[in-house]
């Protein structure tokens, strides 16, 4: 059999020969020292990138959204969390298990975005009242995973941080895949930053560099969240080779985005027209493609769609109970989005578990 497709997420992107070859070339230094040229040049791309004053290279998104809620909380503090967010589902609780902050979590409506006349209720707190955890950090997704990858746009995430500095609360914003948003928008990425306090991005994503995410923001933001790096013992030395590869990410491989949502929308007409399969949200906006399976009209379940395009040579995951997530990056071509759909249009027409 020809090679899998591998649509389970983007993370499984492969360094490009570019990035191998600017790892094994870069001029090294110990950046706890703050001396790895490769790092300097990586958070200064960076801030730039995103229209910040400083940058920090993480070990990973979690690490990166850690560090910013530690910055922007005190102990007791409270983070406002969409209740469907990466950092309120995927990330193990660190801030309230390392930082003692609690989170708050606000129900994302169905495009992402968090209302915000809920958001204003979880700030509203009597602040002369000492029974209440006081308001420290709002955090928001862009696109939001859990929500089908839909971007939040400029005029949201201006009213978000508007609503925010009004409470004195900082705004953090979860932009793992920041330039996929920007890209799906048609705006530039640091119009999309510019409301928040501190953003992260990944590196290690659709932008295909094999580790890292890069926290942005003010100077003062800067310094602390990397006091936080160290103590949660991400200080690596001569991290110049993973800031190369993310050099090459941030300079090569944004534009070329457009081409995996293109490839989204392709999967999704391809699945719009196979009985027993439902696209949602329809159509995909970034990089991300959701369908659940009609169990009303078709002997399939959830599982054997998975299991059955797994034995056609095609990987998909379940993300979120009953629904099917695809995530087209630059290892799927085309011609890769083709196959996905005659997997599925082949499990789909076969008996579940018949024939593979
Ligand atoms: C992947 C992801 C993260 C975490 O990044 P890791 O590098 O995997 O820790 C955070 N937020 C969102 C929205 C993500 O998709």
């Amino acid at each position: 059999m020809s090679h899998v497709v591998e649509l389970r997420s983007d993370t499984f992107t492969l360094p490009t020969p570019r990035m191998l070859e600017a790892a094994t070339t870069a001029r090294l230094g110990d950046d706890v020292y703050g001396e790895d040229p490769a790092v300097i040049e990586l958070e200064e791309l960076s801030a730039k990138s995103l229209g910040k004053a400083a940058g920090c290279l993480m070990p990973s998104g979690t690490m990166a959204n850690l560090a910013a809620l530690l910055t922007h909380s005190p102990r007791g503090g409270k983070a406002v969390v969409g209740s469907e967010s990466d950092i309120y589902v995927y990330e193990a609780g660190g801030a309230s298990v390392f930082g003692g902050i609690v989170y708050e979590p606000v129900t994302a409506a169905p495009d992402g975005t968090l209302p915000l006349a809920a958001v204003a209720e979880a700030f509203d707190v009597d602040r002369e009242d000492p029974q209440f955890a006081l308001p420290a950090v709002l955090a928001l997704e862009t696109p939001h995973n859990r929500r089908g990858g839909i971007p939040l746009d400029a005029g949201y995430l201006a009213a978000a941080g508007a609503l925010a500095r009004e409470h004195g609360v900082a705004l953090h914003l979860d932009g793992a895949r920041i330039f996929n948003a920007a890209i799906a928008l048609g705006v530039p990425a640091a119009e999309l930053a510019a409301p928040a306090d501190t953003v992260q991005f990944c590196l290690s994503k659709g932008l295909s560099a094999p580790i890292g995410s890069v926290l942005v923001g003010d100077e003062r933001s800067i310094a602390t969240a990397r006091r936080y790096r160290k103590m949660l013992g991400g200080g690596m030395r001569q991290a110049g080779i993973v800031a190369a590869c993310g050099i090459i990410a941030l300079t090569e491989m944004v534009d070329r985005l457009a081409d995996d949502h293109a490839h989204a929308r392709r999967l999704a007409e391809g699945l719009a027209d196979i009985p027993g399969l439902r696209l949602d949200p329809e159509p995909p906006r970034t990089n991300m493609v959701f369908f659940t399976v009609d169990t009303r009209h078709t002997p399939h379940t959830t599982e054997t769609v998975i299991e059955g395009a797994r034995a056609r040579g095609v990987h998909l995951a379940e993300l979120g109970p009953g629904r099917v997530r695809a995530v087209t990056h630059s290892g799927v071509t085309a011609a890769d989005i083709d196959r996905a759909v005659s997997a599925l249009a082949d499990t789909m027409a076969a008996r579940p578990g018949a024939g593979w």
